[in-house]
């Protein structure tokens, strides 16, 4: 016998993830837009992970918040951050509930792929200037070649002082290049993978010569002496402070809006920079919620999180024992610090492939994601049979559908690719091995891990209500 409660229209049997471009009401669409336009400002001043926490930083401390080691004692309402070693960052809005409900948290990476410098990157060769670089990440290395780069990053002096070097952004910059063979000459089929080595990437940085009538006579590489030269004029540097630094090679491009409808936005980093924006905004909005919320910016995640900045540091953990104890007496109580944190709940908000129709063969399209149809989740990631996946319970999925549910905010799901086509992982691990509930939640790309990747205004748009929605209501 039917439940007459439980019976339904036929129609309403079947899960519908729809196109959230259809039927938008006009003030959704322009505050959509308006999203957009602080998002791409924000990502063109942030395209290391240096820059994006001290972007966060200026913006958090506009709004009150505080150096965590400032506060003895910590009460609702309160604002703390903890830098980690400045290419990371932990905040947190302080609840009113106890602690011992645990924490709402979301937690994004800020580093995206990129080309390092070598520690020792400068060479001459037949009458150039080059820098040799160390890819970061997972790129398709032919994809750097022929694009304008720039330099962004530190080095330290002899004498200890750290210079900021970003150079290829302004438009009376110079860029810099790396070279791709042309293809009169370019008949090898190659894999995409070979078509362009490690070895291969390397940055084009000159092509003068010391003028060879004042030079010293000792200088064999008049063209390398040069460029030394002006980076002993411009920075006071010498060839050997490169072993310090950290200098990265990004894209020299901006954000900017792709169709002529103006749906999605291009730009370099949105893995993960367009998940950690909107974590790092719904925060800010924050007064005083319920249940202390946290956002985390890790660093290192493109290459296992490892590092005193990665996800797997215990300096993001000591943020959080830190909050426990200053909510309380200022002692730590190791038990009740793991119990809140079994009782906190995150989303892992990273992103995640959206379903491309020219590649349709690695998808599977029961199980995908699309373009402007919302935050995807993703119950677990990993490879093949689920290998190195972090399982979230059906029960977590339960709460947060629910939550989502309740305050309309659009959702689909799908996993990366076909079963035993590839596969992938986020920092959900981490924090799950401490009992936390943890799913992955974050925006569909195009050509993610590309110099130029691609998503849709209206995810990111209801990416941020949802990430709003669930530090709120959780
Ligand atoms: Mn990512
Ligand atoms: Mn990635």
């Amino acid at each position: 016998m039917a439940d007459k409660k439980q019976s339904k229209k036929d129609s309403e049997l079947f899960a519908k993830y729809p196109n959230l471009y259809d039927g938008i009401s006009k003030s959704d669409l322009e505050a959509c837009m308006a999203y957009a336009e602080d998002y791409k400002a924000f990502l063109d001043r942030s395209k290391t992970e240096r820059e994006f926490t001290e972007n966060s930083i200026e913006a958090a401390a506009s709004l009150g918040f505080v150096d965590i080691e400032s506060k003895k004692k910590l009460k609702a309402g309160d604002k703390v951050y903890a830098s980690i070693k400045d290419k990371g960052l932990i905040m947190a809005v302080i609840g009113k509930k106890d602690v011992s409900e645990g924490f709402n948290i979301l937690g994004a990476h800020i580093d995206s792929p990129r080309l390092d410098l070598k520690p020792n990157p400068i060479y001459e060769d037949n009458e150039a200037v080059y820098f040799k670089t160390h890819y970061y990440g997972g790129i398709k290395k032919y994809q750097w070649t022929t694009i304008p780069l720039a330099i962004h990053g530190v080095i330290y002096t002899r004498d200890g002082v750290k210079h900021k070097i970003t150079v290829g952004e302004d438009e009376s910059d110079p860029i810099f290049y790396i070279t791709d063979l042309l293809p009169h000459l370019d008949k090898d089929n190659k894999r995409a993978s070979d078509i362009v080595t490690g070895e291969e990437l390397n940055l084009v940085i000159g092509g003068m010569p010391l003028d060879s009538k004042k030079k010293d006579a000792n200088v064999k590489e008049p063209f390398k002496a040069n460029i030394l030269k002006f980076l002993n004029d411009k920075y006071g540097i010498v060839e050997k402070d490169f072993v310090t630094g950290e200098l990265e090679v990004v894209p020299a491009v901006k954000a900017r809006d792709v169709g002529f409808d103006r749906a999605f936005i291009a730009g370099y980093g949105h893995d993960d920079k367009v998940c950690a924006y909107p974590a790092l905004m719904a925060l800010l909005a924050q007064e005083k919620p319920a249940k202390t919320c946290i956002t985390m910016l890790t660093d290192k995640e493109e290459i296992g999180s490892y590092a005193n900045s990665g996800a797997q540091s215990v300096l993001y953990e000591n943020f959080l024992m830190e909050i426990v104890a200053k909510s309380g007496d200022g002692s730590l109580d190791m038990l009740k610090y793991r119990k809140v944190i079994a009782a906190s709940r995150m989303l892992s908000t990273d992103v995640s492939t959206a379903y491309d129709p020219k590649y349709a063969n690695v998808y599977e399209k029961r199980n995908t994601a699309f373009m402007s149809h919302g935050i995807k989740l993703e119950k677990y990631t990993g490879a093949r049979g689920k290998s190195g996946s972090s399982e979230a319970t059906g029960d977590f999925v339960s709460e947060i559908t629910r939550v989502f549910d309740k305050n309309s905010i659009p959702w689909q799901t799908g996993e990366l690719g076909k079963v035993d086509v590839g596969g992938g992982g986020t920092i959900s691990a981490y924090m799950a091995k401490y009992g936390m509930s943890v799913i992955d939640a974050g925006i569909p790309v195009w050509s993610m891990h590309a110099p130029y990747e691609v998503i849709s205004k209206i995810d990111l748009y209801y990416t941020y209500l949802a990430y709003k929605a669930f530090i709120e209501n959780i």
